[in-house]
Order: C-alpha cells, then structure tokens, then sequence
C-alpha cells in the first residue's frame, strides 16, 4: 500500500491556517502550494461574470480583526483562527453599545469551546464568531466595545485549479474537491489535500481514460466552472465529489442520483473487498458541488466517499473540526481506497467484436479445443472456454466489462485481462459509448 502520510501531515500543517473563502488571495495561495503536488492550471473567471442564473461577487480579502473591551484588550482577534470573522464581513471601525454589537455575535450553547464557521457571501454584512465560553466571559451587558474589521470587496476574480490527465481514451471522469473553507480540517482540508495526491498517483498511471480533476469554491466555482467549460462538462457521465476524508468515524458514502449506476456498485464491491463497515447516504438535494453536476443540465453521477461525513459529526463546520479531530493517516487509507476504485474504473472499458455477426472462429486463433464433437457444455469445457465465450456474447459496444464480470460473477480484472487478450488478437476492438 502507498504511504503518503508524511507529505499529508506537512500539507495538513501549512494550509490549515490559510484564510480561504468563495474567493480571494488565500484561495490562490492554496492552490499555488498544491502545485508542488500537481502541476495544476490556476483559472481566473472575473466578478460580474454570469454564469447561468448566479453572478460571479465581488472578491474578498481581510487583512485583520479584533474586538477590543473598553480597557482596550483584544478580546476576539481574527490573528488568532480566522474562523473569528464571518466569511465575506464589510469593513468596519466603530465603537458599539452591546446591544448592538449582539446581533453580530455567533456562538453556540450546545458546543461551548467551540467556534462556529459563518458565511455573508452574498448580503454586504459583518459579524464575529466566537466561543460561548469566550461570549459569557468576556462580553456583560452596558458595555461598550470597539469593533475592527480591515477587508476589501473589490472587482476582482474567482480562482479555481484544474489539471487534465489525458489517458488513450479522450472519455473523461470529473474529480471535484472544493477549497473554499477557511481553517476547517476534515470539511474539507482533507479532501483537498487527498485529490492533490489522488491526481499525483493518477498522473504517474498509464491510464486508459482521461481524469478532469477540479479544485472549486463549493456551489459558485462548481457553477462558474460548468458555465465555463459547459461543452467538456456535458459530456463528463461519472466522477466523484471528493469531501470530508479523514474523520475518526466510520467510512461512508453518499450515493449519486441513479443510486442503480455502476459507479455506486463500484463503490459498494470496494468496500466489501476491504471488509470495511460504511454507511449508505441516498443522493440528497443537499450536500456538496453533486448538487450542479447532477443538475439536469448536465445529469452527472458522482458519488462521495467520506470518514465522518459533512452535516453528520458533532465537530463539523466548527474550531474543533481542527488538526486534532482528522489525522494524515486516515486521509492515506482513504487515498488509498480511492485509487481502488479508480484502478478499476480505469479498466471498465466496453468492447464490440470486429466481426459483430455469428461466432468467432476460436480455433483459428488458438482457443479452442483442437478435437471437436466431444464436448458437453458445463462437463468437459473449460471454465475459461466458458468465460470467453460469454465475454464475446456480451460485448455489444455498450455493456461494459464490470457489468459483464458482475452478470458473470467473475472479478473485474479476470475479465479485463481476457479481454485484453482478445484485443492484442484483434477480436475485440474498443468503443466508446456515453
Ligand atoms: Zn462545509
């Protein structure tokens, strides 16, 4: 098995504590760090873009910010987690009563070390979070405290990354991860880490297919980049939705739309042969960037395998979902587990024979009992005899070989490889079906 859990822990470490949003400095930062991975294509798509029914905002960068108690100590201090300021706030230098400092306040009861994670991306607000245990000791009602907030909304762009591994076949798989959460670990740090190294092992692979892999703010870059590439992205049928990959809990995986599509039982045969325990997730209007590309506009399946899914764990879109609660060797076995799934995806190829009508004739071409007349189907021929025949029964152009190898019950690569033989002897030729 691969180990990448060292270079994993030191990605871990430096992009954790970048400021990351739906766009802005931080974000081109991250990506630029990854291209020591992949050589990944930095894109620009510029504010004010129209991209179906949305508008690509403005950008947004923060310097600094803090809130200061009327003895003048910082009390909140975005230098210390940039989770402290809501994602998106205005600037803003003023000294405020309490009571209307309040409704700017985010914090939660239930989990009071806890920092909460807030987003104003699209109304021109401002807003601090901060724990409970912070709130009741610091801040008392009459008070007044002085609020700062050094940001800038500007006309500017939103970036994302994007490698293409051409394979032999020009069909591609999408392989999308998003990069717009702030110092956040397991949603969704991990999973942008794990497709960096997904794409470096994919890359040194001579692959059959080509993989499009795609690093996006969540929903506005997924929009922006399928309004920008709508031709390519329209023929994609299959990917994955890398997200939250190195929790402590139990593995998982959230189903695409036609929970029947093969890439679903791609998944579920993986797991089985793992022997690991998951959890089934049916597809859901909610969730991650799925929700565009299964859109109807493009109608793709791609499912996400998670460790402690996205809405599911006590710790999500919170302080705590930090470096302590995921660890680099989680995020390796999950690497791992990946690329299973995508060493066979990468041999479902579909075949039709060159000569679609009647029978080959096996024996011209050395796979075929050389005495005829004796053979009782199921008594004296061989299983293999049997499995050939039945492969060159099924390849019609469209059923693919991990369709043939489950109707067959025989494993995925017994079948790739038969079939790689009847290729090399020029009785199989491959297609191309949607
Ligand atoms: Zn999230």
């Amino acid at each position: 098995m691969l180990d990448y859990t060292e270079q994993i822990d030191f990605y871990l470490k430096r992009l954790f504590p970048i400021c990351r949003s739906i766009t802005g400095e931080g974000n081109r930062e991250t990506l630029r760090i990854l291209q020591e991975i992949i050589p990944l294509i930095i894109k620009e798509y510029p504010t004010g873009q129209q991209v179906y029914d949305w508008t690509i905002p403005k950008e947004w960068n923060i310097k600094d910010a803090w809130i200061k108690n009327s003895r003048g100590e910082k009390i909140v201090d975005f230098k210390c987690s940039n989770l402290h300021v809501v994602s998106y706030s205005v600037s803003v230098h003023k000294t405020v009563q309490i009571d209307e400092l309040k409704p700017h306040l985010h914090f939660l009861e239930h989990l009071p070390e806890a920092i909460p994670y807030r987003t104003s991306y699209y109304k021109e607000d401002w807003g601090f979070c901060l724990s409970y245990n912070d709130y009741q000791c610091y801040f008392n009602d009459g008070d007044i405290y002085e609020v700062f907030i050094d940001s800038e909304l500007k006309n500017g762009s939103l970036t994302v990354g994007e490698l293409l591994i051409e394979g032999k076949s020009k069909k591609e798989y999408l392989i999308s991860t998003y990069i717009c959460h702030p110092s956040l670990a397991n949603d969704n740090l991990s999973g942008v880490i794990m497709t960096a190294f997904l794409g470096k092992e994919l890359q040194e692979i001579k692959n059959n297919f080509s993989y499009r892999i795609i690093f996006v703010p969540e929903t506005i870059g997924a929009i922006a980049y399928c309004a920008n590439n709508e031709k390519i992205m329209k023929k994609i049928k299959t990917g994955f939705v890398v997200s939250c990959v190195g929790g402590p809990g139990k593995y998982g995986y959230k189903q695409s739309f036609n929970k029947e599509h093969w890439v679903n039982r791609f998944i579920e045969q993986t797991f089985h042969e793992n022997r690991i325990q998951y959890r089934t997730y049916p597809f859901d209007i909610h969730g991650s960037d799925e929700r565009q590309y299964a859109s109807p506009g493009f109608r793709m399946n791609t499912p996400s395998i998670c460790k402690d899914k996205y809405y599911e764990y006590e710790f999500y879109h919170t302080s705590l979902d930090n470096l302590n609660f995921i660890n680099a060797e989680t995020i390796n076995d999950t690497l791992d587990f990946y690329l299973q799934i995508m060493e066979k995806l990468d041999k479902n190829l579909t075949y039709e024979k060159r000569i679609p009508e009647c029978e080959v004739m096996l024996s011209r071409q050395g796979l075929y009992p050389k005495e005829g007349g004796g053979l009782i189907p199921g008594e004296t021929t061989t299983n293999e005899l049997d499995t050939l025949l039945w492969l060159l029964f099924y390849c019609d152009g469209r059923t693919s070989l991990f369709e043939i190898s489950e109707i067959l019950h025989e494993p995925m690569n017994r079948i790739y490889e038969l079939a790689f033989t009847l290729e090399e002897k020029k009785i199989l030729v491959r297609t191309e079906p949607e």
